[in-house]
């Protein structure tokens, strides 16, 4: 089968093909990719599909994802075991639906990932690729411990969770050492053995860190990725980039927050009024934190840190994982497209250290693709305007 159409993304973060075409073999994997008049030649008893107009891109990878955060619901009382798993298997329909081929979960309750991930394979629902952390860890009474992260404390019990989420089939661990202030939740003893436990088992790493000094800790720590990062400064990238810590910087969720917040108190604040007080107060953080990453995203891009789009959306009523809008932020506060569509394709596949399976239209690759209408290298806005989706050369998603 050839797929062709006006603009052939690669997610090298440079190449739009005019007019190319990938071949996809019967194996779900790309058998090659060139000029359509090269490739009609070559293959002329190959079916083609013409998208014209439209942008051909690899499928989507959202490094930030919770399958498996009821909490903010209203009924959350409703969510027993069974629940959950509806709902997780909802958000992996949603995500096909938004051409989002893979995700990395940082946190679910435990054994429902791995779960989704079986289901999936055994056709019993459609999601998209699941690497995953078992739930995430946090000192007890540290950040999200009320919303299902695991507390664990001391370095050698922190080395045993480690042990027992991967023998439990977690491929990734998650740590939690900050929320909202300057008080680091982790010692940096603790950090370093999470961070020396997992490596020396053969595994990677991700922190929720976004004050200081919690991220210089986590930088030295040398976790793979630093989730958010939101107060980072100039001179902590350059180390990331020297120690190769990827960013995954979430701004959407902040800025949604911060939105959010600006909604409520510019609608006028009633005494009594226990949404308005709380985004008054959740302003002091939400505002600060959106101005950080507009003053700084592009400064911290052209570092050459590796940069990677999650969208970490876990509130209610909020887009399911709007990852076309962090790319958009990306876009606004400088980078081109192509730069954005980079961060959700080749680098996520790199971090994951999964570049030689999928994240760019390459011949050898899994055939995970996006059609989306128009040209997304002149305006990012058109990744929202899904018209196909293939997993490994599958269409599992058309509009
Ligand atoms: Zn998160």
């Amino acid at each position: 089968m050839l797929l062709t159409a006006k603009n052939l993304i690669i997610g090298d973060g440079k190449t739009n093909l005019r007019n190319g075409a990938i071949l996809i073999g019967e194996n779900g994997k790309i058998k090659e990719v060139g000029l359509l008049s090269q490739l009609q030649a070559k293959y002329s008893n190959e079916a083609i599909t013409d998208f014209q107009d439209a942008s051909i891109l690899p499928g989507l990878t959202d490094m930030h994802v919770h399958f498996g955060y009821y909490y903010s619901q209203p009924d959350s009382y409703n969510y027993d075991n069974y629940m959950l798993a509806y709902y997780a298997q909802e958000q992996g329909k949603k995500a096909l639906e938004l051409g989002i081929t893979t995700v990395r979960d940082l946190s679910s309750p435990s054994g429902l990932m791995k779960q989704l991930r079986v289901a999936c394979e055994k056709g019993y629902c459609q999601g998209p690729r699941i690497i995953h952390t078992d739930t995430g860890m946090c000192m007890t009474g540290g950040h999200g411990h009320d919303d299902g992260i695991v507390e664990v404390d001391e370095p050698w019990n922190i080395r045993k969770e480690v042990r027992k989420q991967l023998r439990d089939g977690a491929d990734w661990i998650k740590v939690l050492t900050s929320n909202r202030t300057s008080v680091p939740e982790y010692t940096q003893e603790e950090l370093d053995a999470a961070v020396d436990e997992t490596h020396r088992l053969g595994y990677k790493c991700a922190v929720h860190a976004g004050l200081q000094p919690a991220l210089q800790m986590s930088i030295d720590a040398g976790f793979d990725t630093i989730e958010h990062g939101t107060f980072l400064t100039y001179e902590q990238v350059k180390q990331m980039v020297a120690n190769n810590q990827a960013w995954i910087p979430t701004m959407t969720a902040y800025t949604v927050l911060y939105e959010f917040c600006k909604e409520k108190i510019e609608a006028g604040v009633d005494k009594g009024d226990r949404i308005a007080a709380k985004a008054i107060q959740d302003m002091t953080f939400f505002e600060p934190a959106y101005n950080a990453y507009k003053d700084n995203f592009k400064k911290f891009y052209d570092t050459g840190v590796v940069v990677c789009t999650g969208s970490d959306m876990v509130l209610y009523e909020a887009p399911p994982l709007p990852i076309n809008r962090e790319m958009e932020l990306m876009v606004e506060y400088g980078i081109t497209p192509l730069q954005a569509i980079q961060t959700a394709t080749e680098n996520p596949a790199k971090v994951l250290g999964m570049q030689d399976i999928f994240g760019s239209l390459k011949e050898g690759l899994m055939a995970d693709i996006l059609v989306v209408k128009g040209n997304v290298e002149e305006d990012i806005k058109a990744i929202n305007a899904v018209i196909e989706v293939y997993q490994s050369g599958k269409s599992v998603y058309k509009k």
